[in-house]
């Protein structure tokens, strides 16, 4: 005991070699000071000393005193390999909990979208809401984690066009595969001729009909509304062979065409 000490006065408040068989490494925060490799507690300056590393190490890891320094190299390997290991686990969870927030953004968008209300609601409205509710009734800590789903005018906006557009693609992908009928409804707004088409097919899930786009025309002659229905089906790589049959309603520029339209 008295050669430790004297060990201990010679280089006081640095870190020796030997501190490894009472269980302490060099920090790496400050490779001065030891650093327990069980629990991870630097010691102070003051905590350096030998015999407080050795209650230390009594105290808190009874099993390891006495141990020869291939028992501790083991540990600090081991740590060594679980330290990457907690960092990718901390990104993960910063990941997942990002991605909880991204899906309710979402979420609450299409909400607003299938309400009919305009997009700007989620920030003036619901996210206000949203915030009151959970203060008051989950806590301060609830209402930070809500605070930071994305739901600002701008990425709602986004959000609603990426899913409406993801709906068309999806929409596109079945025509594809499968055979369809085309409903053909032409309209005036503002001396503007939109052309409304909405498509209806059968799939494993039953009969289904959906808007399939609008676009704006030149005018409501037939040649002009087949040509803007061969193009979207052309751009989008469907088949003429898959459409069946194309109703109007009412549309009397089309129902000359009707029959050519389809035989092509
Ligand atoms: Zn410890």
């Amino acid at each position: 005991m008295s050669k430790v000490h004297k060990e201990k006065r010679k280089t006081t408040r640095k870190y020796q070699t030997d501190f490894l068989l009472l269980g302490f490494i060099p920090s790496s925060a400050d490779s001065k000071r030891p650093e327990c490799v069980d629990c991870g507690l630097v010691m102070t300056n003051v905590s350096m000393k030998k015999s407080k590393l050795f209650a230390h190490q009594q105290l808190k890891h009874p099993a390891s005193v006495g141990k020869e320094r291939s028992y501790f190299r083991k540990k600090v390997e081991l740590r060594q390999k679980n330290a990457p290991k907690t960092l990718e686990f901390c990104l993960k969870k910063a990941n997942e909990h990002n991605n909880k927030t991204l899906k309710v953004s979402y979420a609450v968008s299409e909400l607003v979208a299938k309400v009919g209300k305009p997009h700007t609601i989620a920030e003036r409205l619901v996210k206000p809401a949203m915030l009151i509710c959970a203060k008051e009734l989950l806590g301060e800590q609830a209402a930070n984690i809500l605070q930071k789903i994305p739901l600002s005018n701008d990425t709602v906006k986004r959000r609603q066009i990426e899913m409406a557009e993801n709906l068309e693609k999806q929409l596109v992908e079945k025509l594809k595969v499968s055979k369809f009928s085309l409903q053909i409804d032409e309209t005036t707004i503002n001396n503007s001729a939109l052309l409304l088409t909405y498509v209806r097919y059968i799939d494993a899930m039953g009969i289904h009909e959906e808007m399939l786009f609008i676009k704006k025309l030149i005018d409501t002659r037939s040649d002009t509304i087949y040509a803007a229905v061969y193009d979207y089906l052309y751009d989008n790589g469907i088949p003429l062979s898959n459409l069946l049959q194309i109703a109007t309603d009412g549309a009397s520029a089309m129902t000359g065409k009707q029959n050519g339209f389809v035989a092509n």
